[in-house]
């Protein structure tokens, strides 16, 4: 299972458990992605018992925001170009070397809108390209699968909860920091899903008994 440290991300190590499988997550690290993130990714697959926790580093692969020069037509601040053909590449290495089943990626029905290279046209391309790079892949019959891929973020969440992923060691956040910003897309993202989905998440503040 490909790892961010995010809600959908670690929605898919619990699901995947909870089919029985023995679960591995890989961490992409890349960029400007909070130090913060991987902190959560490193939690989660800690209560979650994986049976591994791969960290790959790509200090040099940067987010549209930090590229200069070039408008990403469409797409937001935080897209990274043609990530998920490196991810999945890389998860594919990772998979022909300890011998999976399948590789997890958590993309709710919101990405698709949105990425290009989360389209079911990308993944099933892809995954005969792997195939066709790797007579170990292709014995095996490895598939990429997004369970999330008809959810959306609000119906992650209820999933989420109904899995008892520890949502509270998830972070959404775009920033660096201890605590959530509340201001940033991933923020208002996430207020907004726990909102749609009636669920409290359990990272943003409540105030209570007070009158300011
Ligand atoms: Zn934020």
């Amino acid at each position: 299972v490909l790892l961010s440290g995010g809600i959908d991300s670690a929605t898919c190590v619990y699901l995947m458990k909870d089919n029985g499988y023995s679960v591995r997550a890989l961490t992409m690290v890349y960029g400007s992605m909070a130090s913060r993130e991987l902190d959560a990714a490193k939690s989660l697959a800690r209560a979650a018992r994986v049976k591994d926790h791969r960290i790959a580093r790509l200090p040099d692969l940067k987010e549209a925001a930090d590229i200069a020069g070039v408008r990403f037509v469409g797409l937001p601040a935080t897209y990274v170009p043609m990530r998920n053909s490196i991810f999945y590449s890389y998860a594919s290495s990772y998979s022909e070397e300890v011998g999976a089943d399948v590789i997890v990626g958590g993309h709710n029905s919101e990405d698709a809108r949105v990425f290009r290279d989360v389209g079911p046209k990308f993944f099933a391309s892809l995954e005969r390209t792997l195939w066709a790079g790797s007579a170990r892949l292709e014995a095996r019959k490895t598939r990429l699968i997004r369970p999330l891929e008809d959810r959306s973020k609000a119906e992650v969440i209820e999933l989420a909860a109904s899995l008892r992923v520890p949502l509270e060691l998830t972070w959404s956040c775009n920033r660096d920091g201890q605590l959530h910003c509340w201001k940033c897309p991933g923020c208002r993202a996430r207020r907004g899903s726990f909102q749609a989905a009636g669920i409290h998440d359990p990272v943003y503040p409540v105030r209570t008994g007070k009158i300011s």
